[in-house]
């Protein structure tokens, strides 16, 4: 319910021409797939994923010989749900010890995102460790040092201005040692400095992955769901330097463009594994393709 509640906007932008598009044409004609494209593209979802939505729902009229424009909402229901069925890194349902490097452009939602994750561990019994690796901010610093506090996390730090790759390397090193289930690392997401921000990324991936121990490693992306295709570049320039396992998509209440879900998982092939909903610690959602889809098409 309250994923939906979340979605209200987006399902409005989408849902709401696509019910008018079936009532009007009432039977399949160019013409109702033509405004169907122009309801997906308008909808954020994409050039590239909605001419491959098209592409299979066509298909699916075809083989269901249907001319009612009434199964096509159930079609796309399902062609959605398929779509969005990447799976999550099979070592996040495991109870392996892990390591989890949060990466993400500044305002995304990434100190947020490490709460919340940080509180859904903590709910399971699990120790966790944060990892302040974004030096260039002290309030980064600072605001991490708080939740570890809140949440009961243990917290590696260094001041202001030092190595991201040595803390990277302190922060394990304690996680190892003490045997914490789970070690957070936070990162810098400054970005008018790209080729430095994606050279510091590299080395502070570099650090952990050279020193991981018993742990498995899990790279998460965060994006902003407000951004809207801006999200897309981002991912892909995040994606090349260190190879994401999966998408942290934040801010997804209130906007009306939640259909970059799909470009995300279309595009980029990789799955979107939690859903932020809202500003607190417990507004985290394990992200579910039929929920989703359910969720979007009412
Ligand atoms: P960072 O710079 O990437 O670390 O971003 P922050 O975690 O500081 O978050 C930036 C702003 O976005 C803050 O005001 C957060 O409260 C807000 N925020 C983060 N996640 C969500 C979310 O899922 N929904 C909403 N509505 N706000 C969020």
């Amino acid at each position: 319910a309250r994923l939906k509640a979340s979605l209200n906007k987006t399902r409005q932008k989408l849902l709401g021409p696509l019910e008018e598009a079936v009532q009007f044409h009432k039977r399949i004609s160019p013409e109702f797939y033509e405004e169907l494209e122009e309801i997906l593209i308008t909808s954020d979802v994409g050039m590239k994923t909605t001419m491959l939505l098209m592409e299979k729902l066509k298909a699916k009229v075809k083989a269901e010989r249907v001319d009612d424009t009434e199964a096509v909402l159930g079609y796309l229901h399902t062609i959605i749900t398929e779509l969005l069925s990447v799976p999550p890194p099979a070592v996040l349902d495991s109870d392996s010890p892990l390591a989890i490097l949060v990466a993400g452009v500044n305002g995304v939602g990434k100190t947020t995102s490490i709460a919340k994750l940080t509180a859904h561990y903590k709910e399971k019994g699990k120790s966790c460790l944060l990892v302040a690796g974004d030096t260039f901010r002290a309030a980064a610093i600072d605001q991490l040092a708080i939740w570890a506090k809140r949440t009961g996390a243990d917290l590696v730090s260094h001041q202001a201005g030092a190595d991201p790759g040595a803390v990277a390397f302190d922060g394990i090193s304690a996680a190892n040692a003490r045997k914490t289930d789970v070690v957070i690392f936070d990162t810098a997401g400054r970005l008018h400095t790209k080729v430095n921000l994606m050279s510091e990324l590299q080395k502070v991936h570099r650090v952990v992955t050279q020193n991981l121990g018993p742990r498995q490693l899990v790279k998460f992306l965060v994006l902003d769901a407000t951004t809207g295709q801006n999200a897309l570049e981002q991912a892909r320039v995040f994606h090349e330097a260190i190879g994401i396992d999966g998408i942290i998509l934040t801010k997804l209440d209130g906007t009306a463009k939640g259909g970059i879900v799909l470009a995300i998982v279309v595009e980029l092939g990789l799955p979107i594994v939690w859903l932020g909903i809202g500003e607190k610690a417990e507004d985290l959602r394990r992200f579910d393709a039929a929920e989703f889809a359910t969720a979007l098409l009412g």
